[in-house]
């Protein structure tokens, strides 16, 4: 990876960007094959999979178009000398990937570190390798280095800290769960290396009395049921003002058991089953958590779903206090906790109310509140009047417990590279010695 490192530096930008560019039109190409892998390797409707794929290319034409935009700066410093910035690649940058969106996040991590100038090794879910290996053929069909992009597929605890310690390694993007997460953040600090952690969430979706009824139901609806609740960015969190609390959580029961479950592979299908066996345990425990701390448990009928699979139906847990564990930890699973509240300042309070920091939203016909929600919210995304629209121009990341540094967007260049400032002395008669240049520090 060092090695390829070097010569994919050494090709001009503009020829970088072909190169991604070319990525991604092969991608577009096997887009048909690399979705039929992802469904049957995670359980992923087949829509949500050419949908996903589909974003893959748009992230290599993006990333493909900066390679020749990573630009300097000069600074006006006082003692005369010409500083200029340079944005270095770290070398060889190490992904690990989660199971919930292979492909995805694989593209995600690993295309703006080739347009920042970065190797990369990629070290996918022991569960969901599949299209990432894929990728990585196909990265080689489109003219990288050879070497540039390796797939190494195996198990955390022992590939993925092999990897983490490796001198080659300079940095570290990781995707994944929070305890995972401090774990690779530790590793990384034993070697002084950058990471990028991207972790998990609780999202607050906020709906006050003014909103829009319908499209408020089908949007939280979308937030917490897409991609069976196994999303990051998942509304896992319903506050509804009081007044429309109870009338909202029959609208969405009712909704949410028209959901068609079903064979991944139909075209029909709108949420598949869970990914793994451990997913669906823990997904069960958080709910008979709920009930226990008094949550009223609806739950989508269970028939016509086919049989074995690991099926959660739509489920919302009613009534629960904001510090439930159902409510503070992640489900990753299609599960939603509703809780009401009264007024702005409490829907805040609430939202806040947990060590995550990665989405939210709000739903509200008011402008301003809208906005001062937005502001007030710690969260890495927020959405109003939406939910789940993520792009790989815009920013990406968390606070707190939902990990830092930002993924997408140019904001990403400087987390996958570091600046270098050059000092180039311009006095005609430059002071020689030790100490006769005071102005520098
Ligand atoms: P996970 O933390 O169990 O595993 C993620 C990756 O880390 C896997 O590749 C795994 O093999 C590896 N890993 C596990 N132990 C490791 C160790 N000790 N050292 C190094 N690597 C190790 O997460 P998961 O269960 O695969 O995915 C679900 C989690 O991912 C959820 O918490 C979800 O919110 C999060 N997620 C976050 C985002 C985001 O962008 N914020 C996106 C998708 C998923």
């Amino acid at each position: 990876a060092a090695r390829a490192q070097r010569a994919w530096i050494s090709l001009n930008a503009a020829e970088r960007g072909r190169r991604l560019w070319a990525l991604g039109a092969l991608v577009r190409r096997e887009a048909e094959a690399l979705a039929r892998l992802e469904c049957a390797n995670t359980g992923k409707p087949i829509r949500d999979c050419r949908a996903e794929v589909s974003r893959v290319v748009e992230m290599a034409e993006y990333w493909a178009g900066w390679c020749d935009k990573i630009e300097g700066r000069t600074i006006p410093v006082p003692s005369g000398h010409l500083v200029y910035v340079r944005r270095e690649p770290h070398g060889v940058v190490l992904a690990i990937t989660p199971w919930n969106a292979p492909l995805f996040t694989c593209g995600w991590n690993v295309l703006p570190a080739l347009a920042a100038g970065n190797a990369v090794v990629l070290k996918p879910s022991e569960h969901t390798p599949l299209t990432s290996l894929a990728f990585g053929r196909l990265a080689l069909e489109a003219g990288l280095p050879e070497g540039l992009v390796q797939v190494v597929a195996g198990l955390g605890a022992t590939t993925g800290q092999a990897l983490l310690a490796a001198p080659e390694v300079a940095m570290a993007t990781f995707v994944g769960g929070p305890a995972t997460g401090a774990r690779v953040a530790a590793a990384c600090a034993a070697r002084t290396i950058p990471c990028v952690l991207e972790l998990g969430g609780k999202s607050a979706n906020i709906v006050f009395d003014d909103a829009d009824l319908p499209v408020a139901v089908q949007g939280a609806q979308q937030a917490i049921f897409a991609g069976s609740g196994q999303s990051c960015v998942a509304g896992s969190r319903l506050l509804v003002q009081r007044r429309l609390h109870d009338r909202f959580v029959a609208l969405l029961a009712e909704a949410s058991a028209r959901i068609r479950l079903g064979d991944p592979l139909d075209p029909a299908t709108e949420a598949g089953p869970v990914c793994t066996a451990r997913q669906f345990e823990h997904v069960g425990a958080l709910v008979e958590a709920g009930r226990a701390e008094g949550a009223r448990v609806l739950a989508a009928p269970r028939e016509g779903l086919p049989a074995g699979g690991f099926w959660v139906p739509p489920t919302i847990l009613a009534g629960l206090s904001n510090g439930a564990r159902a409510a503070q930890e992640e489900i990753f699973g299609p599960v939603v906790a509703a809780i009401p509240f009264d007024d702005e300042a409490e829907a805040i309070t609430l939202a806040n109310a947990t060590g995550f920091g990665l989405a939210g939203a709000v739903w509200t016909r008011d402008v301003g509140r809208a906005h001062r929600v937005a502001a007030a919210v710690r969260a890495g995304t927020f959405w109003v009047n939406g939910y789940r629209t993520i792009h790989v121009s815009a920013p990406f990341g968390g606070f707190g417990a939902s990990g830092h540094g930002r993924s997408s967007g140019r904001e990403a260049l400087d987390a996958y590279t570091a600046a270098k400032a050059v000092w180039v002395d311009t006095a005609e008669n430059p002071a020689l010695g030790f100490g006769h240049r005071p102005d520098i520090g």
